[in-house]
């Protein structure tokens, strides 16, 4: 037992004498841990709020890019003036959201590396804390980039736009002509008009509209197109049981349609067959029937594969204007 005890003492002492001898060592490592620890804080607290910045980015920059992939729909944009500052928006969102990946990539891996070092002894803490720090303050130095989705918000606005005059068409292409009992197609013509939010006025043929406007040499039906929706029947001058009245009002309503999109009844895209053009557009959005079309005696309003492809082009690849 006595020599037992005497090895034990034996042993503490030789601990507490290697205590004495390396305390100075153990305080420095303490000091040294303290100012790693604190880099290790700052950089990770720095590369966090970057990478929440990058976050946001990231939700920016697919917004932007399903504006686009919207945009890029035949027939979603009526007016396409904008979609060349989407197309630089978004080219420029794509680079900047990049800029953080090459931003962050050596903080990150700094870190990464500290981390996995951290709970192991190591006898270069200085210089670990040196490296964080290094990062820290460039990444502090560096200024985030910050993607805009200004450029973006009014093609967003003209998506909506169009989609709502979309479904005006398609609500008007798929209800057919109709006759009440007494064979009028007047009535369910002129729902089709108010449906679409259109008011329809019976006019004199000695009557003026839009403004001083005389009516006296048109056939049917007429719109103010630039002074809003509004749609003028002439006495006498179509039967209520023709069906070429049906096909006059959904004429009119092209007119209106084509004037909602482009900003204009006469766009540049219909070169000067306007009419031809807006009786091709009837036909191919609004469900006008082309017999009744082809009964319009003025060869303005004949209907030749040139106007139909410029109301496809009016309404599907929209107006440049
Ligand atoms: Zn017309």
């Amino acid at each position: 037992m006595k020599k037992k005890t005497s090895v034990a003492i034996a042993v503490t002492g030789a601990l507490i004498a290697g205590a004495a001898a390396t305390g100075v060592i153990f305080h420095q490592h303490n000091q040294s841990a303290v100012a790693f620890d604190e880099a290790h804080t700052k950089l990770a607290e720095k590369v966090g709020a970057v990478q929440n910045e990058r976050d946001t980015a990231a939700k920016d920059l697919t917004e932007a890019k399903a504006i686009l992939d919207r945009a890029s729909q035949p027939g979603a944009l009526a007016q396409t003036a904008s979609r060349a500052d989407l197309d630089v928006a978004v080219d420029r969102a794509i680079d900047q959201f990049a800029e953080y990946d090459d931003l962050l990539a050596e903080p990150e891996k700094a870190l990464a590396e500290a981390e996995g070092d951290r709970p192991f002894w190591r006898g270069d803490l200085d210089a670990a804390a040196e490296t964080l720090l290094e990062q820290f303050y460039a990444l502090s130095a560096t200024n985030t980039p910050r993607i805009s989705l200004g450029p973006v918000r009014p093609v967003q606005a003209e998506l909506n736009r169009t989609a709502d005059i979309v479904a005006i068409e398609e609500k008007i292409a798929s209800t057919p002509a109709a006759q009440d009992s007494s064979g009028s197609y007047r009535p369910a013509a002129e729902k089709l008009a108010t449906d679409a939010g259109f008011t329809v006025h019976q006019i004199s043929p000695s009557a003026t509209v839009c403004g001083g406007y005389p009516v006296s040499d048109q056939a049917a039906a007429l719109v103010c197109a630039e002074s809003g929706p509004e749609i003028f029947i002439i006495d006498g001058r179509t039967e209520a049981t023709d069906p070429y009245l049906d096909a006059a009002i959904r004429h009119e309503i092209a007119h209106q349609m084509i004037f909602q999109r482009c900003g204009t009844a006469n766009p540049p895209e219909a070169g000067d067959r306007f009419e031809a053009v807006t009786h091709s557009y009837a036909e191919l959005y609004l469900g006008a029937d082309r017999a009744q079309l082809d009964a319009t005696t003025s060869d303005e309003y004949t209907i030749t594969p040139e106007s139909d492809a410029a109301a496809r082009q009016i309404h599907d690849a929209g107006c440049a204007a």
